[in-house]
């Protein structure tokens, strides 16, 4: 009796004649199947000669035409049978041009030239044996790392581009000769126009234009947004009983089989190149569907039938040979109408085959080599066209890397330019500093005094400070900041304050007079504070300016109108700047050219984000954080309504009302134009005013409105003239009110934790007792756990860590939000590459501080910040 590897053999030439001898009764080939073949044969106790003499005729029945295939496999049958003691047969293949996958055209204008040569099929297929050992395909779940935030899918079948077979040697040397040659007649040029790629005209550029591919180089940039794998490969005799599976296999045959009276059992025979799987289905419709001979990708269960391996009532569908047996991970793209993914990844293809080689790589060789990264047209062929999975991982680390690395240089480059200039020194002595705590109403957290002493020792220095204080909302950052401000006025200094609104630089204004104003200057005078805004104007503004020049005045606070019309300070030695992730990072320096010597700078931001973020968002700053709220505060209550409750809010609020206190109801606003969102915090504000609350005076606050009307409306809500205020989220920034203690918060669901706490963050800043009602009508358990989250702490450090496990990377802290140049592929919360980005940029740096031996790295860090750069 045959060996079952000698009958899988002839099951498959059976196949082979069925199907006109096309190479396919396996995955890949026989020639694919020929050298894990030979172990089972081994395995099996055949004869070596034997195995040999049939592994040779594989190999030759994979290289020939269809025509002379017929031949071998007699051949083949005959040694299969014993009759081998003949040579093994030669391959008589002419190029088996047919069974190639196509390759795309190559670029060029003279089209002849540039198609390629029919691939020898011996050779061609001779490496798709060793890259591709395996011929049943499992499509395995995988997720990205988080870092990298890849997604993958598997398989999908809609389009396909077979990807071809790695070219032999010698071809690819005739073929960059030819090229070389070309080169000569016409350099090519990353910089041009795709049109210059022939097939590519006006109307394809048009399209590929809407998807920002311009020049050929932007065709290189366009990177997968995920995957389809075709590169796992479950073969059918590593299937165990018990396990979920999905294969990619032959259906070799199907039957029916009468079971008892008229029970009907379909059972197939599924094969690939390792051995074969029984499936059985109990509906005989299922022959109907099936058509032996074809390959397909069943889904089920392994089971055990009579001591064999099947699959019970798998689940199956059709499959693209051609995109199977390449056996690769496939690039999907981001796309536009009238462009296909077929046709990107073709564009691609041809693009990184001419174009890559020529992309000049900006990471010096020593930093690829130090932190494994390869080079960058290694990495963009890799990103498209991943030969598996850790390759493709490897290229998109190197990208990320190399983004980080410039948001790291030019941070590092920054803050460099920021501390090159002496500053003055501002010692705040202990003396002094006695008298500012004995000006506050309350005493200093511990958080605040190690912070204020960490500025102090800032301060003293000539090194300007380029300090980042980062403290929750109501952590009491003004007390820091006003600590600050005196130690400028306490050494004859003058001290600026800036605020992302007129409201906010009014307030600050109001509560630095009430601290500072009681201190006396060394020259005995008062400390004069000075508000400088759009809306300070005439005289009043004339005298401000007169004395921030003569040096009488020792505090301007004010808007972004500090920086923008030309105040002159007599002496500015600290520039504070609040609410810091409003401003964005270009104007973080600013202020630092209104005088010769460069002042001291501090940022503040309320907004909470994990210390690793911290170290790219603000890599140019050194960070203290206000990590302790003051005592005392009532924690604000946070509760989930369902819509159906609304009406007890409303009685509650109408309580909390007549109490003398005051409401914010906010409707969410999808990004920043949303027409609709607007409408309903109109209609909502109508509704409330007119049916709910006729007797109370309610307010309206949305982003259509100008500067100067959302300022009358905060200010008569300040004022107490409204007792209800309705808005969308242009609340955020830090308004202080400290009557207001319930906010009701609508479509709760659509916002992110983070924002939320911000929202909430504008109650609970009185004595009163306050509430946050976060309205949402899903039932989606996620979204009810992460408002239970908010519902359960108020600390906003824990939220952002929360939020970002959550929402994951990417989504957590939008670059927009942070200031940063738009990321291509990077995240702001890989922090394994963004420390090893900042380790490289340090280095980089200490040994050349311009970049001045990397010319091509430092033109490609100031293209990255270009328009994000410092006001310099
Ligand atoms: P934020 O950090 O949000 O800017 P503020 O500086 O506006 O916070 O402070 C919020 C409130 O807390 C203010 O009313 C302030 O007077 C008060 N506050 C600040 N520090 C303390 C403290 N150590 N003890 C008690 N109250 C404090
Ligand atoms: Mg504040």
């Amino acid at each position: 009796m045959a060996a079952p590897v000698l009958t899988r053999l002839e099951r498959i030439l059976d196949l082979e004649e069925k199907q006109g001898w096309r190479n396919r009764g396996v995955i890949g080939g026989l020639q694919a199947m020929a050298e894990r073949w030979s172990v089972d044969a081994r395995a099996a106790g055949l004869d070596a000669t034997q195995i040999n003499v049939l592994v040779e005729s594989m190999r030759a029945y994979g290289a020939a035409t269809p025509t002379d295939r017929p031949t071998l496999a007699a051949q083949i049958r005959r040694a299969a049978t014993g009759d081998y003691a003949l040579p093994p047969p030669v391959s008589t293949a002419a190029p088996a041009v047919s069974e190639i996958p196509e390759v795309p055209a190559a670029y060029g204008d003279d089209e002849t030239d540039d198609s390629l040569p029919a691939i020898p099929a011996g050779e061609a297929e001779q490496q798709a044996v060793e890259t591709e050992p395996a011929s049943s395909v499992r499509p395995v779940a995988m997720t990205g790392q988080p870092g990298l935030g890849v997604a993958y899918e598997h398989m999908d079948e809609d389009d396909e581009l077979a990807i071809p077979p790695p070219e032999p040697t010698h071809v690819a040397q005739a073929r960059i000769a030819r090229q070389k040659a070309r080169d000569r007649r016409n350099p090519r040029d990353l910089q041009a126009r795709v049109t210059i790629i022939s097939g590519v005209g006006e109307t394809t550029a048009e399209q590929l234009a809407r998807l920002g591919i311009e020049k050929v180089v932007d065709l290189l940039w366009h990177l997968p947004i995920r995957y389809d794998d075709y590169s796992q490969m479950r073969t059918i005799d590593s299937l165990r009983p018990g396990e979920q599976v999905t294969i990619i296999a032959n259906l070799w045959e199907i039957r029916e089989r009468k079971i008892g009276v008229n029970r009907v059992m379909v059972q197939g025979i599924l094969g690939d190149s390792t051995g074969t799987l029984h499936a059985t289905w109990w509906n005989r419709w299922i022959t109907r569907q099936l058509k032996p001979g074809s390959m397909l990708r069943f889904s089920g269960k392994v089971g055990l039938y009579m001591g064999q391996k099947t699959l019970d009532n798998p689940a199956f569908e059709d499959l693209d040979e051609e995109r199977v047996a390449t056996g690769r991970m496939s690039p999907v793209y981001p796309l536009t109408e009238g462009v296909h993914n077929n046709r990107l990844r073709t564009l691609i293809f041809d693009a990184l085959d001419t174009y890559a080689p020529l992309v000049e790589d900006p990471l010096p060789a020593d930093v690829c080599e130090a932190y494994d990264l390869p080079d960058l047209p290694t990495a963009l062929n890799q990103v498209h066209f991943p030969d598996d999975q850790a390759q493709m991982m490897r290229a998109r680390r190197r990208l990320a890397f190399e983004e980080l690395l410039y948001i790291q240089l030019g941070m590092q480059q920054r803050r460099a330019t920021l501390r090159q200039e002496a500053a003055q020194p501002l010692p705040l002595g202990d003396d002094a500093f006695e008298q500012y705590v004995a000006t506050l109403p309350f005493a200093l957290t511990g958080a605040q005094q190690r912070v204020i002493g960490e500025m102090r020792l800032d301060l003293g220095r000539t090194v300007p400070m380029t300090r980042l204080v980062q403290g929750d909302v109501g952590s009491g950052k003004t007390a820091v900041a006003a600590a600050a401000l005196w130690a400028a006025v306490a050494t004859s200094a003058q001290a600026a304050l800036l605020a992302p609104t007129q409201i906010l630089a009014e307030q600050h204004h109001g509560s630095i007079s009430r601290m500072l104003g009681q201190l006396v200057r060394p020259d005995g005078k008062p400390t004069r504070v000075a508000l400088l805004t759009g809306r300070v104007t005439g005289q009043e503004r004339e005298q401000a300016l007169a004395g921030l020049a003569d040096g009488s005045i020792d505090i301007a606070v004010g808007t972004t109108a500090l920086i923008q019309e030309g105040v002159e300070f007599k002496n500015l030695g600290l520039a504070i700047v609040d609410e810091q992730h409003r401003f964005g990072v270009e104007q973080r320096g600013a202020l630092r050219t209104r005088t010769s010597t460069q002042p001291h700078l501090l940022v503040m931001s309320a907004t909470p984000i994990p210390r690793s973020l911290a170290l790219t968002v603000y890599g140019d700053l050194d960070v203290s954080r206000i990590d302790e709220m003051p005592p005392g505060r009532t924690p604000i209550k946070t509760r989930r309504f369902t819509p159906a409750e609304r009406e007890r809010l409303y009685s509650f609020m109408r309580r909390e009302v007549e109490a003398g206190r005051q409401a914010y109801v906010i409707y969410p606003l999808v990004e920043e134009s949303d027409k609709l969102d607007v409408g309903a915090a109109v209609d909502e504000h109508k509704r409330l005013q007119e049916t709910i609350f006729p007797e109370f005076n309610v307010g309206l606050l949305h982003g259509r409105m100008t500067g100067s009307e959302k300022d009358q409306v905060m200010r008569d809500f300040a004022a107490g003239r409204y007792q209800i205020l309705v808005s969308t989220t242009v609340i955020e920034v830090g308004i202080d009110v400290p009557n207001a203690t319930v906010m009701v918060v609508e479509d709760a669901e659509r916002f992110g934790l983070a924002q939320l706490h911000q929202l909430r963050g504008r109650v609970g800043r009185g004595e009163h007792a306050s509430y946050c009602a976060l309205i949402s009508r899903t039932e989606i358990p996620d979204v009810r756990e992460r408002l239970e989250i908010l519902a359960g702490t108020n600390d906003g450090f824990v939220l952002a860590e929360k939020d970002l496990e959550l929402r994951g990377p990417g989504d957590f802290f939008g670059t927009r939000q942070s200031g940063l140049p738009n990321l291509r592929i990077a995240h702001l919360t890989d922090i394994e590459t963004i420390a090893a980005a900042r380790q490289a940029a340090l280095k980089l740096l200490a040994a050349d501080p311009m970049l001045a031996r990397h010319p091509l790295l430092q033109r490609q860090v100031e293209r990255f910040w270009r328009g994000h750069g410092d006001v310099n």
